[in-house]
Formats: C-alpha cells, structure tokens, sequence
C-alpha cells in the first residue's frame, strides 16, 4: 500500500457532521449581515507581501514571525513577486476598496468570510489555517457606526445562543495624544527593563504600546502599572468615546473599561474593543476590531475613516458546544430504497421531480460490483441517515407507476407509521408531505 498523507500541522479538515455547525453559523451570519445593510466582498487569498508589511505594521507578531510568506516564480520578466497568504482580511479590504475607487459615492459597510493563515503554535483555539468572520464600516467618522458594528456582533451572539460573553473596550485616541503617552510610557518600561523579556525590551523604542499587549505573565505588574492612554485623551477623543459609550448604554450592551486594550495590530486608533469569554482557557478572545482611522491613507488611498471586527469562526463554534448551545443536526427528508439496479432510471427521474420540489432525498447506493444489496441493509442505511421517511422502488410498486413511502420515525400512530403508496405521475401532489416542516 501506498504511504498515507496527512494534512499541515495546524491545519484542519472540516468534516461532516462539523461541517453542518459551520454552515449554520454562516447562514446565520448572512441573515444578519443583511438585516444590517453590510454587503459581501470577497478579496483573493494571495497578496504581495507589501501590503501586510505596510498595512498591519512591520514591528507585530503577525509581519515579524507568522506569515506564510514565499517568492512566486518568475514571469517573462525576470520578475519576482513576494507573495504572503493573507493572515487577516482588512488590509486586502483596504486595497480593494482603493483600487477599485469604492468610496467615491460614499461610505460603504462590507462583510467577508473565510481562512487566514498564521504561523503560530498550534493549540485550542490557535491554527495555521483558521477561519474568520468579519465586518467593515468604511467612510464613516462617528462613535454611531463603531456603535453599529458591536451590536451587530451582540445581535449575533443571541442569535447563535451565546450568553457567555463579557465586551472590553478602550480608547487609543489619535496620533498626537499617543505620541505623549508615549515617551512617558518608554519611560516608565525603562525604569523596570529587569522585568521586561526580550521581545519586550526589543519593541522599547520601535512599538512600546505593543508590549502592552504581551501574553507573558511574567510581565503582568509592570504593564498594569503603566501610565494609561485613556489619561490621555484630548476632549474630541474623549466625545468619541462617551458617544460609542452612550449608545451601547441605552441598548443594554453591557461594557468595561480595559485601560490595557490595545489590540495585536498597528493601524487602529480611537475605539478599540474585544469580546472576550472565560470559557476557552487562553484564547478567550472570540471577536476583536477597533477604528483605523488612517489606514485607508497610509495605503495610498484617498484618506477616509473605517471601522471595523474579525470573529475566529473556531472559537465561536468551541464556544457553542462549550455552553450547550443548540445547533440543528441535519438529516435528509426521505432515503431511497431501490432493490433492483433495473429500476434506477425511474428513480433517478422521481428523485429528480422531488428536489425540484424542495424534498431533500438521499439515493442508495451500490459500493461494490454487487448490485444495490439486500432490503435489510437498505433499510438500515435508511435509519442511520436519519431521514422521517424511506421511499421504496419496489418492482410491484413500480409496475403500478407507484413508489411506497414508509415513515422511519415520529409517526405518531400505526396508520402512519404503515407504507403508504403514492403515484409517480403526480409528484406534486404529495411531496410538500416530506419536507421538515412541511
Ligand atoms: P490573539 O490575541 O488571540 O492572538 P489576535 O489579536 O492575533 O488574537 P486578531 O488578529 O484581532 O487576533 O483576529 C481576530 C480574531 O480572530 C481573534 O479574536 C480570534 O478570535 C481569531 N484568531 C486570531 N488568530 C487566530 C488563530 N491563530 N487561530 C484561531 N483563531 C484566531
Ligand atoms: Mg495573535
């Protein structure tokens, strides 16, 4: 036998019964998103790499250690293009909405679905290839769109039967403001440099915010003892921040303050948020985004403001199961018995007729050179599809343009649970009978 492969460590199959979870949640999803008036934009996995360099920033885990980076071949030229398979989606939405002159008629709202690709330890809630869900506002400048996009992730919670969730969010305020809480902050890390690890004491003066943002214990008291942004603030900041604060006061959507946000990426300012949950371990961080106010700009776009989220699909689904939540397990409608291989045109045809009318139908098989196999191995693959009904293609039944439905389950009494014939010539007439809910 030939040697068996394996997929790239960090890197998951999806696979049914799962799958069904996945596209629950994406259904749910684009319900939603329509309901908000946000649109679909789809950008391509591969990016030069120059766009995450310029836009996520040089000095972030993401640019310095996690991307699947490579140089394409050459083309007639002799050229070579450094390619990078996206490690998130903002950028290349940034791009698109360049290139293509998106804003020209105003803001736009944008949502995407899809995989990212991060070079990172592989763990619970942390792949290679991970999936992300997310959400764009771009053109608009006021706390009411940053406000929008979180109760529209807090909409989807309820709608996917999360309660377990708590939101932090925080103000990085603009440029000038951070340039002071800056120097003060390199400062402050100077003076406690023995309790800085390496990375930290390598980012002292290309990304001190960054270190805020550390994952290593170790470094706890001296970041909780840093002088906060929040501090300071001009008053137009601060506006910013109490109207998003208003807003989500007067719907119900509890915050806290976390001084200490400052999220994993450079390009936000102003709002920054994370809905994060204690029920993951570690990686307790489901939904994250901010304002990035200055990205369109710095990518050689027309300067315009955005704001915007990303959900881990992988941690919204842990979660899911986590708290109990319910998800529709799938089954088809009815599964097609067929005896005899004879008889197959026919049944193909009925089958045919009735997904064309909504039935989802699942058709027996052969899998071998055997013919179709007993009616008692039929049956049991009937009842293992978890299908209400088995439509039976007897011969007799046949021979009278017939087809016998039986019920496999929830028939409430004997006369239901008998086979009932049906005719072949008038479909219609009895398929709505079959569907779930129908
Ligand atoms: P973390 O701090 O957990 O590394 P991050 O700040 O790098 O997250 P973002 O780049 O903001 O994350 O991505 C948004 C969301 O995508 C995260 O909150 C998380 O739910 C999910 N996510 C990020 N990286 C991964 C990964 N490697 N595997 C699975 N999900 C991920
Ligand atoms: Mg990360």
């Amino acid at each position: 036998m030939a040697e068996k492969l394996f997929a790239v460590k960090g890197m998951n199959d999806i696979l049914p019964p799962d799958s069904a979870r996945w596209e629950w949640l994406e259904d749910k999803v684009r319900l939603l998103m329509a309901r908000y008036a946000y649109r679909n934009i789809r950008t391509p996995i591969l990016e030069h790499t120059q766009l995450f360099i310029r836009g996520i920033g040089e000095v972030t885990d993401i640019v310095e250690k996690e991307m699947y980076s490579f140089e394409d071949r050459s083309d007639k030229h002799g050229d070579h293009d450094h390619l990078t398979m996206r490690p998130e989606n903002t950028a290349s939405v940034v791009r698109a909405i360049t290139e293509h002159n998106m804003l020209y008629d105003g803001g736009k709202r944008l949502y995407y679905m899809g995989p990212m690709f991060r070079r990172e330890r592989p763990q619970r809630g942390r792949y290679r290839q991970f999936h992300q869900i997310g959400a764009e506002a771009l053109g608009f400048a006021g706390p009411e769109v940053d406000a929008e996009l979180i109760l529209l992730a807090a909409a989807l919670w309820k709608e996917l039967g999360l309660s377990d969730w708590r939101l932090e969010i925080n103000s990085l305020g603009q440029p000038a403001e951070r340039a002071e809480h800056r120097a003060q902050l390199i400062a402050h890390l100077e003076k406690h440099a023995d309790m800085l690890d390496e990375e930290a004491r390598r980012r002292l003066h290309s990304n001190p915010l960054r270190i805020l943002d550390t994952k290593n214990p170790a470094m706890k008291a001296v970041v909780e003892s840093a002088p906060r942004l929040i501090d300071f603030l001009g008053p137009q900041s601060l506006a910013h921040f109490d109207g998003l604060k208003a807003i989500l006061d007067a719907n119900g959507v509890a915050w806290t303050l976390n001084p200490r946000l400052v999220r994993g990426l450079d390009y936000y300012n102003l709002t920054v948020f994370e809905f994060v949950t204690d029920r993951l371990g570690a990686q307790g961080t489901i939904c994250a985004g901010g304002r990035y106010d200055y990205l369109i700009g710095q990518m050689g776009g027309k300067p315009a403001p955005a704001v915007g989220w990303a959900l881990g699909v992988e941690r919204v689904l842990d979660l899911i199961k986590e708290q109990g939540a319910a998800t529709q397990p799938v089954a088809p409608d009815a599964y097609a018995v067929v005896p005899d291989a004879g008889a197959l045109p026919v049944v193909l045809q009925a089958l045919q007729a009735l997904r064309a009318l909504g039935v989802s139908v699942q058709m027996h098989a052969s899998t071998g050179p055997d013919g179709m196999g007993s009616m008692k191995s039929q049956f049991k693959k009937a009842d293992g599809s978890g299908a209400r009904f088995a439509l039976v293609f007897g011969q007799a039944e046949l021979a009278e343009g017939r087809v016998a439905v039986k019920a496999l389950r929830g028939a409430r009494d004997a006369e239901a649970q008998a086979q009932i014939l049906q005719p072949l010539d008038n479909i219609a007439a009895w398929a709505r009978g079959l569907c779930s809910g129908g």
